[in-house]
């Protein structure tokens, strides 16, 4: 796609339309790579693929594209200079595995183009959607907790040493390459507090960054983000910042999703995104999400529909969602598109 720069404010809508209303996400990286065999215990987690076997990490966006995926997000999230660096790599060789990140995810976007010039026009192929249109790559940055890998994402928490001035610094080189290496937009997700998306608005700013970006939290109690700060206050910093065309939740549990979108929505006029983690399900006789138990892990897709009325533009899985996941959020909005045609 040609490149947004010229035009921020629309890039995001532009596409929302031409992706008749709604974009579908991707979902989890790191159980698909394990699941073609990637092994991923390693500080670096799915980033360590990026050294490894980024055929896997090609392989993963190729299935999610053809789940029905028009963003893919790289394989970046755990991918910091810092700790490659911290595994023998010269600071070159560390910026080219973040650029190599974005390339995988744009020769994944190749193949699948390709596949579509020859798969059948009409829709699916052997279960696979292959039907060309616009697909965004979004470069994946991952929280300064993230890159601790003590799950301090998880938490929020850093410590009083770490403030808006080190996690600028933090980060600031690696927003600069991934800028530059031809994705589409930069992922912010996971995002545990309000200094770090402040750290993120910032630097945007200072760097002049010539990409779009959207910005995402997490949260564990459904009313603010998980380092306890308030998710209006981390969502108005986010409304705030020119570059950013899209803010909302990942990695969080989808019964939290309905209340944090309404939330949301409360503070900004950006489009809204969720991908939330799967292993819930929801229990209609108790009327609440409860654990799964292991059959199904992908009961939040029947929320989906609910969820896009009420104000989420973009939706696809975190943690534990599969493209099996991706196929039925897909399948849930085309009959959605079918039924409001045919109302009309
Ligand atoms: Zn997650």
């Amino acid at each position: 796609m040609s490149h947004p720069a010229a035009n921020t404010s629309s890039f995001m809508t532009d596409f929302l339309r031409q992706a008749g209303g709604v974009a579908i996400l991707d979902g989890g990286l790191a159980t698909e790579l394990e699941r073609h065999g990637a092994d991923l215990n390693d500080p670096l987690w799915s980033a360590k693929c990026l050294l490894t076997s980024p055929h896997l990490v090609r392989a993963v966006h190729l299935d999610y594209l053809e789940a029905g995926a028009d963003i893919i997000i790289t394989a970046s999230y755990q991918a910091t200079i810092q700790g490659f660096e911290a595994k023998g790599f010269s600071r070159g060789d560390s910026e080219a595995l973040l650029r190599k990140s974005v390339e995988i995810a744009c020769e994944a976007r190749d193949i699948y183009h390709g596949r579509c010039r020859e798969g059948s026009p009409d829709g699916n192929n052997d279960g696979r959607v292959l039907k060309h249109r616009s697909i965004l790559v979004a470069a994946s940055v991952g929280s300064y907790g993230a890159y601790l890998a003590d799950g301090s994402e998880y938490s929020g928490n850093y410590g009083d040493a770490i403030t808006l001035e080190t996690l600028k610094d933090f980060h600031r080189r690696r927003v600069q390459i991934l800028a530059e290496s031809g994705a589409d937009l930069i992922a912010f997700e996971t995002i545990p507090n309000r200094v770090e998306a402040q750290a993120y608005a910032e630097l945007l700013e200072e760097e002049d960054i010539k990409i779009p970006a959207w910005f995402s939290f997490n949260s564990k109690d459904g009313i603010n983000v998980v380092s306890g700060d308030s998710l209006l206050e981390c969502a108005s910093v986010v409304q705030s910042c020119k570059n950013a065309v899209a803010v909302g939740i990942n990695c969080t549990p989808p019964r939290f999703i309905h209340g944090l979108i309404l939330s949301i929505k409360k503070v900004t006029t950006k489009p809204i995104l969720i991908y939330p983690n799967s292993g819930e399900s929801y229990d209609g006789d108790r009327k609440e999400w409860v654990q799964n138990t292991g059959i199904s892990d992908q009961d939040f897709v029947s929320y989906v529909n609910k969820w896009c009325e009420i104000g989420a533009a973009l939706v696809g899985g975190c943690c534990r969602t599969t493209p099996h996941t991706i196929r039925a959020i897909y399948e849930t909005l085309s009959n959605r598109s079918a039924a409001s045609l045919s109302s009309q």
